[in-house]
């Protein structure tokens, strides 16, 4: 394995090695993820190892994949969880369901019912819940163990208003009623911690803001008593440099102001990074197949497409992208897109990428993370296949689908 302890803070598509990325494709073919288990565990090492006495969860849903699970569990990482899927997955892949924790946010009686049996057979497990429904239907399972109170911090930060949870009524009890419902969580269950999880994408610029959600918890957690809770959970959000030129997160400034902000604490520190832990461990390759000279712009077709990689839709998100074939061709100005019928199948708009010809491989970056997880099937499209990188080695930890698998659920 790589020495995890001493690794950059930041993989550009540059650092990858381009050749052996073409191979890949040629091998597995497009459009094909590409995930480096080595970066999957240096970026969980490096960020617990900025946060030494905290304890440093896995936020599951970040990339859900098995081989991406047994990497955070082989640097003895553990796994924040958002559904009863996320939680088998992670007791599959090895967890220990007793140091899981499961956060609610409007669960349906599936994932309540999952929960509380194995909160009946794994006492150490914890469930985070954000509305005083979720603790009554806990109750009617006969569920009276260690609990987490999510409050609203009422501030929410982040890349994107979607992903700014914050300050969303849907998450987390509404502060001022905190205390009450802590009072009421200590009556019938085990009142282990406070949580908030404030909202996405957060670079060094945007830690003040960040900071003081992060603020509202730790007055919260002392309000109802800190020296009575074992851990006060700031959540994750923390984000990586999708653009060429914008540096790394400042982990050491990021350790520095959440400790302050937090303030002093009798509980442990805890955070929840899913993005930062996977995002630039994982790629996608995609094979030009049109190049087409429009008037004020060159059209590149690719067979990626949103429904490979929705984040571009969705959020409006850049993703960097390298001409792998031909890295050192002039640049030209493309307009990347898929083949699905919608004009929000596009991955850039006049982006500046050495000239791509007919059949070269475009390198899609930072797609390790919310990237396979929010994959779909629309236009009939079979998902990609995955393939995990490790001491060098490629395996595939994920088949391509076929059109049967598209069909499979038809009657
Ligand atoms: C999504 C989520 C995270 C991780 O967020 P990132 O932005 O990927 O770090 C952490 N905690 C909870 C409760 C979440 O829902």
């Amino acid at each position: 394995m790589t020495d995890v302890t001493a690794s950059p803070p930041v993989r550009r598509l540059t650092d990858w090695d381009l050749p052996r990325l073409e191979s890949l494709a040629a091998e597995y073919e497009t459009p094909l993820y590409v995930m480096d288990r080595d970066r999957v565990k240096e970026n969980y090492v490096r960020f617990s190892s900025a946060f030494p006495d905290a304890d440093v969860m896995y936020a599951a849903k970040a990339h859900t994949g098995t081989a991406v699970l047994e990497a955070v569990l082989e640097v003895d990482g553990t796994i924040e969880c958002a559904a009863w899927g996320e939680l088998q997955r992670s007791i599959d892949a090895g967890a220990d369901p007793n140091e899981l924790q499961y956060t609610a946010v409007n669960p349906p009686d599936r994932d309540l019912d999952y929960a509380a049996e194995l909160g009946a057979e794994n006492p150490g497990l914890t469930i985070t819940i954000g509305a005083v429904d979720t603790l009554e239907r806990l109750a009617d399972r006969g569920y009276d163990g260690r609990i987490a109170i999510r409050i609203n911090p009422g501030i929410g930060t982040g890349h994107h208003e979607k992903v700014a949870t914050g300050a969303d009524a849907k998450f987390g009890i509404p502060y001022e009623r905190v205390p009450e419902v802590a009072d009421r969580v200590r009556e019938e269950f085990d009142l282990v911690g406070i949580h908030a999880h404030a909202g996405s994408g957060v670079l060094t610029d945007d830690l003040e803001d960040h900071c003081e959600a992060i603020e509202r918890v730790g007055e919260m957690a002392r309000r109802v008593g800190d020296d009575d809770l074992e851990f006060v959970d700031v959540g994750g959000g923390y984000g990586v440099p999708y653009r060429e030129d914008e540096p790394p997160l400042d982990l050491e400034k990021t350790s520095d102001m959440v400790r302050d902000a937090v303030g002093e604490l009798e509980a442990q520190l805890k955070l929840e990074p899913g993005r930062y832990i996977v995002a630039d461990a994982g790629l996608i390759l995609t094979e030009v197949n049109t190049i087409k000279e429009a008037p004020d712009t060159t059209v590149v077709g690719v067979d990626a497409s949103l429904s490979t990689l929705i984040r571009p839709a969705m959020f409006g998100s850049y993703h960097p992208m390298l001409n792998v074939s031909a890295p050192d061709r002039e640049p030209i100005e493309a307009t990347v897109g898929g083949p699905v019928c919608t004009s929000a199948d596009v991955f850039a708009h006049d982006r500046p990428i050495a000239e791509l010809e007919r059949g070269d491989v475009l390198a899609i970056g930072n797609a390790g993370s919310y990237g396979y997880e929010l994959a779909n099937q629309f236009h009939s499209q079979p998902r990609p296949a995955e393939i995990a990188l490790e001491d060098g080695e490629a395996r595939v930890v994920r088949r391509r689908e076929t059109l049967e698998d598209v069909t499979r659920l038809e009657k």
